[in-house]
């Protein structure tokens, strides 16, 4: 049975299929550029094995628990995060094994006090492990967006990742291509050197959107890395306009699913995993 987030309307998960590829960076300014039209936001990094939200989103310290169990988000650029990273050490290597982690998930998706969020963004960890399972079977998880780079090697696992929600009856909202194309920073040109189409023709071939593309430019790569993304340092930018379109398909995704639920006249359906 999968619970209602309290606290949560909307619970989106981004994931991908390798490590590397811009989920967390993709999730921090899209969860930004969300909130930039209003909506609540939060980000729940549910990368136990590498959280990188902390630094995303400039934040550090310990969380505030009220009466010892319930977290506190903690606010970083006006989004609420909650993080296993502001729980242990970062230095300090966690084996996970398998209870452990839908443990560790679910404290941190169910007791975190998330205040009236329209959207709580879920940076997964790369691949399709544990996480993913438990997220799919035991939270009500509205739709999935992967996150892939051009090259083959990307694209290949990203269809994998893709599979599994199909598999799992989490609708894919949409495929993202990140460092789609690189701007040079001295003169300005354009270039696919990655290779160019992958994502576009896995969106098709899988019936699903593609809900942009996204440079490989220094500015988001700086600003990530130092806690201050583009979302902040140039609201009004070019990438921080293309963040916004990909947010705005997102939310259109979103209300087509539901429109699709009201008039099914059914709630929910819930996810049945198919072992082959
Ligand atoms: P993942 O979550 O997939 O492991 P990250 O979001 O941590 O990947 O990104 C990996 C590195 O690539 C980071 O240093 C990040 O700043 C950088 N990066 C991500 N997307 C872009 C981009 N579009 N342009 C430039 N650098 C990027």
């Amino acid at each position: 049975m999968s619970n209602a987030v309290p606290g949560v309307k909307h619970l989106i998960a981004v994931a991908s299929g390798k490590g590397g590829v811009g989920k967390s960076t993709t999730t921090t300014n899209l969860a930004m550029a969300l909130a930039s039209t209003g909506a609540r936001v939060g980000i729940v990094d549910a990368d136990l094995y590498g959280p990188s939200q902390p630094r995303m989103l400039n934040l550090s310290g310990l969380p505030d628990t009220t009466g010892g169990k319930i977290l506190e988000p903690m606010v970083g650029h006006g989004i609420q995060t909650m993080s296993i990273g502001f729980l242990v050490d970062e230095e300090s290597p966690i084996i996970w094994r398998g209870p452990m982690i839908t443990q560790a998930l679910t404290r941190l998706v169910y007791e975190t006090r998330w205040d009236n969020l329209d959207y709580l963004i879920v940076d997964m960890p790369p691949g399709t492990g544990d996480i993913h399972l438990t997220m799919a079977q035991k939270m009500p998880v509205s739709g999935a967006v992967i996150v892939t780079t051009p090259q083959d090697v990307a694209l290949l696992d990203a269809r994998k990742g893709l599979k599994m929600f199909v598999k799992v009856n989490v609708p894919v909202l949409g495929i993202i291509e990140n460092m789609s194309t690189h701007i040079c920073g001295k003169c300005g040109n354009e270039e696919h050197i990655f290779g160019e189409g992958g994502a576009r023709k896995m969106a098709e071939e899988a019936g699903t959107e593609l809900l942009g593309e996204l440079p490989l430019d220094i500015r988001i790569r700086t600003g990530s890395d130092s806690g201050q993304p583009v979302l902040v340092t140039d609201p009004k930018g070019d990438l921080a306009a293309a963040y916004q379109a990909i947010a705005s398909r997102i939310v259109r995704e979103l209300e087509a699913l539901e429109t699709e639920k009201v008039t099914h006249g059914g709630s929910q359906i819930m996810p049945k995993i198919v072992m082959e």
